[in-house]
């Protein structure tokens, strides 16, 4: 891996995540309490992520050759802190990608609501309303993977308490999760069924806007990943926006964008036309366990 020695410091464990609902978790019992976070990681821990965020931009812009490429740094299993130190200048970063609900749910509350939130984990059916309702800042949904899902993100983003009656709210984005690589342990659509999915949001979730599609892919392919080889992973997505594209009658294949390339294989992915990579153990360290992460010390 490629982390610059940045996860040295010991923390202790004091929380698990809640698995299931929120019963567990001290912070949810009062919904709009929480106190903001003030408090940063140490001055070398911060300076690590500065540094590690600075190597990723600049290999970004190096690769980058059209439109610029969007960054989320994907601080799943982090605590909260390290997001303050990215988000505070001089780096002031606003994009962050996150896996789990409960953790978001914890991190959107404590830190500044300028925060873009993109949910980029295993999406399940019975937690896509309290996503998409209770979210502050909640930017991007981008593992949609079925019309269920869709539309309980929809009748979700309905409910948030900023959505006035009568009043236009700016939609949700979601993208199009696409199981590229064919693997069973993979979530996402087939890409024979992409374009079937994406009519749906676009004419049955009045509230959702389709921004794109996203994949994974497999590991295997990443690692092999360079800026020379093509990722097939990635040329499937690409060919799949294409033809969702054509069969949805948009002009034009940048109205949709394509979010794929992580820390092994971002390079390689912006050279294959993405315009969005979700970075996280490059710029944050390996991740712990999930059963001993935390959000604050
Ligand atoms: C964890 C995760 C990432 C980031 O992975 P790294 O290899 O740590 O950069 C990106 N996308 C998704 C969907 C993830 O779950």
């Amino acid at each position: 891996m490629c982390c610059s020695g940045s996860e040295t410091e010991e923390r202790p464990i004091r929380t698990e995540y809640p698995v299931s609902n929120c019963a567990r978790s001290p912070t949810m019992s009062t919904s709009s309490a929480a106190e903001p976070l003030t408090e940063m990681p140490s001055p070398s821990r911060t300076s690590a992520l500065l540094a590690n965020l600075s190597s990723v931009t600049s290999r970004i812009s190096a690769a980058t050759t059209g439109n610029p490429v969007r960054l989320v740094a994907v601080s799943k299993l982090k605590p909260a802190s390290d997001i303050l130190a990215l988000h505070s200048p001089p780096t002031s970063h606003i994009h962050f990608g996150e896996n789990y609900l409960q953790e978001l749910l914890e991190k959107s509350k404590i830190l500044p609501p300028e925060i873009r939130w993109h949910f980029i984990g295993g999406l399940q059916s019975n937690k896509c309303v309290t996503l998409a309702r209770d979210v502050r800042g909640l930017w991007a949904v981008e593992s949609v993977d079925t019309q269920k899902k869709a539309s309980l993100l929809d009748k979700g983003w309905g409910e948030r308490s900023n959505s006035q009656e009568g009043q236009q709210q700016e939609p949700l984005r979601v993208f199009v999760q696409v199981n590229t690589s064919g693997e069973e342990s993979k979530s996402g659509v087939e890409p024979s069924n992409a374009v079937e999915l994406c009519r749906f949001i676009q004419e049955k979730c009045p509230r959702l806007k389709l921004q794109g599609l996203m994949t994974i892919g497999a590991i295997a392919r990443s690692k092999a990943t360079t800026p020379e080889t093509q990722n097939e992973d990635f040329v499937c997505l690409r060919e799949t926006r294409d033809n969702v594209c054509q069969e949805l009658g948009w002009e034009g294949e940048d109205k949709l964008e394509l979010s794929m390339g992580m820390s092994e294989d971002f390079e390689g992915a912006i050279a294959m036309g993405s315009n969005e990579v979700r970075v996280g153990s490059t710029i944050f360290g390996a991740r712990p366990p999930k059963g001993e992460a935390k959000v604050t010390s």
